[in-house]
């Protein structure tokens, strides 16, 4: 079964989440690297046609469970939430109550664009409310927080959602009438909500401001933990770095100039102006900067892209409508914070992120861009600096180094080098899963009318009454034909992902070898074509049948794919392409392909041949399930290209969830995406914004505790711990395997009492886990290997 949510309020923009996306599958297919469809592979061309085949024994499961297959821990969880829900109404006569799947069908609403109280709207709200007259509620008494359209083919008919709050206490003054129906008033889970007192959150700014003006502020006189040979005060303020434009490096540096703190950022890539120059040239004459292009430059990897503003963590908690407030302080337009699924689009985001800019440097923070750090300095196991070059200066002639209390490492998920550089330090990097596959592209006005049939010309190319359509869709297939096998390792998890109506598909590649796409749009998404990643998830077990082992492997395995689609497309950045109906028969027709909105030159090719053979097959059976809930989505004019690899981090760079540093070296605070605990726009703000916090809070820049500001870290907690165990696990795992490696070198050290490093570095990861059984057992293995 698939999961279609149409323009309805659910669609996420996130990473590959292991709290909701199944674990990854494995299916033994190839013994070492792929066989890529060369002339003489003969690997897959022997493979049967699809289309000619039975189905395999895939079972396709549903990821979302609702009613009678929701787990037990859900029901109890729901049940809870009415308990509170109807417990918590104090005084019916005071506070807000929140209205919820207000419906307003397509034709009575002013349109998408419209966020105001319509008349439809406000009979609606009468309906609620059980009041006879709806002219005779008082419009000032309302407001709408949130509005999305809903064209599932399972409603009667299209309609916009509303959720709006009722003021009762303005309402009563206003129209005292309405007194004994807010007496007969009852919550309802979902429908309708009491709240003893408005929730204002407010933006990054002013929630500093207010922090400030509240707290007798400390200074750097009362270091909190940070006192030793690595401070460097300027001025009696800690001088921090933070490394990397991207959101998180963007609210780090936010955060911390705002307490006060000596802030410098420094970016490889260039300001939006000079970047959009680079990515100009590339687009037009094939010049790919290797430091300023559509992943590195200001803003990060979220510049020239759709700006979805999307996340899983939470639209309402504290953290992101922090984010989102402080978008529309720095010129982002307020419907953002009231759309159900809220989008910028380049041409919004090139603009606020010059408001960004100025505002930091207003702040006194020394932005470098054309700066690339290449390397830490360390001092007994504190991070004292960094090094950096001019990333223009390809002789690397120009280094300098910078001397920092504190470095926020906020890279992104490409910064391949920085991986490697963390390596040499011995900082724990581990392997984590992430998605692999390819961007379909469809016309757009083919995914409007599966959409919103007869609805399907009021899009107007953006400027409609109704949303450009778009979709998501998941399953999740699990190998059948393999039963003796791990079940968790045979089973796959397959989405589509990022998907940008009226878009284009970009380049992303950060090395001319390499080629690698993603999908960019602007703010009315006009253009004539959808484009979205369908994506596979991929592991270490994925990694391992390649070849690729250790905590680089996915960056490894990345790189092959990248290269592999490199060459398919012939080189000069031209992109491997494929119909998806000849994807699913694994042949290649000598007809032309469709035309794409890519614009360096598309090549047909044998996609299938591309990913290892799982992968090709998982794919196939995504694109037939997603055809049969969204009819015409399998077809000729469907056109696939590769490849997708850069959905998330693939790997995670450990930190103490609490205090936001490296669990191995003090002084660094791995932040953001490239660290592996965001993955898109805003939940990348929200951790830059959090270790911001973080790091504050260590120099006594601020003495609070942020819970109470921002509200608890619902799901992302949630999130941070399960990776935290994972990635624990992982770290032993390579530890021990390294120390196994090197059983037959001395673990002593050179003087009486001593360690080797390897195993200082073991022991010293193993000292800062809390997790005793975790811990108990990996000191088992080490005295058996120590013997
Ligand atoms: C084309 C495209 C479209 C996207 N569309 C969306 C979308 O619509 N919605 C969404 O939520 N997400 C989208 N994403 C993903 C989103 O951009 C990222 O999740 C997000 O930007 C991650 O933020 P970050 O700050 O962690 O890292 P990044 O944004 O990647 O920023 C890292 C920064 O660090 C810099 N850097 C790296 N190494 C060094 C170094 N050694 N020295 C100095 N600087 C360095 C880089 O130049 C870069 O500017 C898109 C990504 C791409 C590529």
């Amino acid at each position: 079964m698939v999961i279609r949510i149409p323009n309805s309020a659910a669609a996420l923009y996130c990473f590959p989440s292991p709290w909701a996306t199944p674990t990854p599958s494995v299916m033994a297919f190839l013994p070492s690297k792929l066989a890529l469809g060369y002339p003489n592979s003969t690997l897959f061309s022997a493979a049967p046609k699809l289309s000619s085949l039975r189905l395999p024994p895939f079972r396709v499961s549903c990821a979302k469970r609702t009613g009678k297959k929701r787990y037990p821990s859900e029901k109890k969880k729901l049940k809870l939430k009415h308990k509170e829900v109807l417990t918590t109404v104090e005084n019916k006569f005071e506070g807000i109550w929140r209205l919820f799947k207000l419906g307003v069908p397509v034709e009575k609403d002013p349109g998408k664009d419209f966020h105001g109280l319509s008349d439809a709207l406000m009979q609606e709200i009468a309906k609620v409310l059980e009041f006879p007259v709806a002219s005779l509620l008082p419009r000032e008494a309302f407001s709408v927080i949130r509005k999305s359209f809903d064209a599932r083919k399972m409603l009667k008919e299209p309609k916009f959602v509303y959720t709006v709050d009722m003021d009762v206490h303005r309402l009563l003054i206003l129209e005292p009438r309405a007194r004994d129906f807010i007496s007969d008033l009852e919550p309802k889970v979902g429908l309708m909500e009491h709240f003893a007192k408005e929730k204002v959150s407010n933006d990054v700014i002013n929630i500093v401001h207010d922090l400030k003006s509240n707290q007798e502020m400390v200074g750097a006189n009362g270091l909190n933990g940070h006192s030793g040979p690595y401070l460097r005060l300027s001025n009696g303020k800690p001088k921090i770095a933070v490394v990397g434009s991207g959101p998180a490096g963007l609210f780090a540096s936010l955060v911390l100039a705002e307490f006060g703190a000596d802030v410098t950022l420094i970016e490889r890539g260039q300001p939006v102006e000079q970047r959009g120059r680079d990515i100009g040239a590339l687009v037009a004459r094939r010049i790919l900067e290797l430091d300023s292009n559509f992943c590195f430059g200001e803003g990060g990897a979220g510049t020239w892209s759709d700006g979805k503003l999307v996340t899983r963590i939470g639209r309402n908690s504290g953290s992101v409508q922090a984010v989102m407030k402080s978008l529309v302080y720095f010129g982002a337009p307020k419907n953002i914070l009231l759309n159900g699924k809220p989008h910028l689009g380049t041409d919004r985001l090139i603009p606020l992120l010059r408001n960004i800019r100025q505002h930091l440097e207003m702040l006194g923070v020394n932005i470098k861009f054309g700066t690339r750090v290449d390397d830490l300095i360390e001092e007994s196991g504190h991070v004292v600096g960094v090094k950096v070059s001019d990333s223009r200066d390809k002789s690397k002639l120009s280094n300098q180094k910078l001397e920092f209390d504190a470095t926020v490492l906020a890279v992104g998920h490409s910064a391949r080098d920085v991986y490697q550089m963390l390596m040499s330090h011995n900082i724990p990097v581990v392997p984590k899963e992430f998605a692999v596959g390819l961007r379909i592209e469809h016309p757009q006005e083919l995914i409007n009318s599966i959409q919103y049939s007869g609805l399907a010309n009021e899009v107007e190319k953006g400027r409609g009454k109704v949303p450009v359509a778009d979709y998501k869709v998941a399953k999740y297939v699990n190998d059948m034909k393999n039963p003796s096998s791990n079940s968790l390792a045979a089973s796959h998890s397959c989405y589509s992902f990022c998907m940008c109506p009226g878009g284009q598909v970009v380049l992303t590649s950060t090395n001319p070898g390499e080629l690698c796409i993603n999908g960019m749009s602007f703010s009315r998404r006009s253009s004539k074509w959808a484009n979205a990643a369908l994506v596979v998830t991929v592991s270490t077990k994925d990694f391992s049948d390649l070849g690729f082992h250790g905590p680089l492997a996915g960056v490894e395995f990345q790189r092959e794919l990248e290269q592999r689609a490199g060459v398919m497309g012939g080189g000069n950045f031209v992109l491997p392409v494929q119909t998806a109906t000849d994807f699913m028969d694994r042949r290649l027709r000598a007809t032309p392909v469709p035309p794409s909105s890519y614009r360096l030159g598309v090549k047909a090719s044998n996609l299938h041949e591309l990913f290892p053979g799982h992968i090709t097959e998982a794919l196939q059976q995504s694109i037939l399930a997603f055809d049969k809930e969204l009819p015409g989505f399998l077809s000729s004019d469907a056109l696939l290209h590769g490849v997708e690899t850069r959905t998330s981090s693939p790997v995670q760079i450990l930190r103490n969830p609490e205090t936001y540093e490296s669990t191995c070296l003090r002084g660094l605070y791995p932040v953001g995406e490239g660290a592996g605990y965001a993955g898109g726009i805003v939940s990348a703000a929200v951790d830059g914004m959090y270790a911001g916090f973080a790091v504050a809070k260590s120099f006594n820049l601020y003495h609070g505790d942020l819970e109470t500001v921002l509200g608890h870290l619902t799901k992302s907690t949630r999130f941070h711990l399960q990776l935290k165990y994972k990635a624990i696990l992982l770290t032993f795992k390579t530890s021990i395997e390294f120390l196994c490696r090197n059983q037959n070198k001395t673990l002593l050290g050179p003087a009486e009492g001593t360690f080797s490093a390897p195993l200082q570095y073991f022991l010293h990861t193993l000292n800062r886990v809390a997790l005793d059984p975790i811990r108990h057992r990996h000191l088992q293995i080490l005295h058996i290997i120590i013997g």
